[in-house]
């Protein structure tokens, strides 16, 4: 009996992995279809502070980060989570990094003829950050759109390329911010060795995760890490971006812990460009303070 249970079970896993296998498969040709039939689009979030006293309101708006979308015939549209495998995968990682840099620097080129000089972030996965290749792509990208300068630029990484191969990837970010381009550590403190790549690589910009900011009323750890990193980034001289800001406690607290550079769905969720021109028009960093005033006040 235990011999025949043994073999369901063994069947049983083998079946789970075959569903697993095949989700994986299906979900890689759905995104190379998507790529191919040029479904790929890019939105963008603000990343946001408040305006220095009696400047103008939308000084306050720093820059945007482009994030992938994939507007599927039947689904609509659908983030990352739902083909995150694909954007790392070894036939794809490159293909949609290189869609990337180009959809997204057309668009900086284009706000920045329009009189709109604003900062963008792009988000490049461990795989295409170390393919052979990519500093080249990087160039081409730049050159073929000499409208936005890289000093415009930033490029988001993962603890994930570093983790893979330190010293590679730390000499291509060099080569980045040689070539003008500010770099992010996006997600940072979610890895496992955060304080050495702070220590090592070369970096403009730290992001602290939206898992630390979520609970930061409540948890008095995540309270800590967040003023701690604040703290360091200060010191080091660097940027630093709290994900995440969903409330105006939120906002309030980021800000008494010195960390003053915001997104999240508080000021808006990510967007298409066409919306952005009148997004940044009516975007005023009181109005998320002054919401907080209970209607009884008003
Ligand atoms: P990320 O780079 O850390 O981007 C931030 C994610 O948090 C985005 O999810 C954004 O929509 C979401 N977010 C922003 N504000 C809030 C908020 O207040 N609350 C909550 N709950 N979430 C918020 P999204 O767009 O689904 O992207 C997920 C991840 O997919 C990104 O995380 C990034 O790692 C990856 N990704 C996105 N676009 C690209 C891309 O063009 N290339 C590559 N390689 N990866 C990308
Ligand atoms: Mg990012
Ligand atoms: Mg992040
Ligand atoms: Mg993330």
């Amino acid at each position: 009996a235990a011999k025949s249970r043994g073999r369901n079970q063994c069947c049983f896993y083998e079946a789970a992995m075959d569903l697993e296998q095949e989700r994986l498969m299906e979900m890689l040709a759905m995104t190379q279809q998507a790529l191919e039939q040029h479904s790929l689009v890019m939105y963008y979030q603000p990343v946001v502070s408040r305006p220095a006293d009696g400047a103008a309101p939308e000084t306050g708006v720093m820059g945007f980060e482009a994030l992938i979308r994939l507007q599927h015939p039947q689904q609509g549209l659908l983030t990352p989570a739902s083909f995150a495998e694909a954007l790392d995968h070894p036939r794809l990682a490159r293909r949609i990094g290189c869609f990337v840099l180009e959809a997204v620097l057309t668009q900086g080129e284009q706000w920045h003829q329009r009189g709109l000089p604003l900062r963008l972030s792009l988000n490049i996965s461990a795989r295409h950050l170390l393919d052979p290749e990519f500093l080249n792509d990087l160039r081409q990208a730049l050159a073929a759109h000499p409208g936005i300068a890289p000093a415009y630029c930033e490029i988001e990484v993962t603890e994930s390329a570093p983790m893979m191969d330190f010293e590679k990837a730390r000499e291509v970010l060099q080569h980045c911010n040689a070539l003008g381009l500010r770099i992010a550590l996006d997600d940072f403190g979610t890895g496992n060795a955060s304080l050495s790549y702070l220590q090592k690589l070369p970096a403009q910009t730290i992001k602290i995760d939206q898992s630390f900011v979520r609970d930061i009323l409540n948890d008095p750890r995540d309270f800590a890490i967040v003023a701690g990193v604040a703290k360091t980034a200060q010191m080091l001289g660097l940027e630093v971006i709290a994900e995440g800001v969903e409330t105006v406690a939120h906002l309030q607290v980021l800000e008494t812990l010195g960390c003053p550079v915001m997104q999240g769905y508080l000021f808006s969720k990510p967007m298409p460009a066409e919306s952005v021109p009148a997004w940044i028009r009516s975007f005023n960093f009181k109005n998320y303070i002054d919401n907080s005033i209970s209607p009884t006040k008003l």
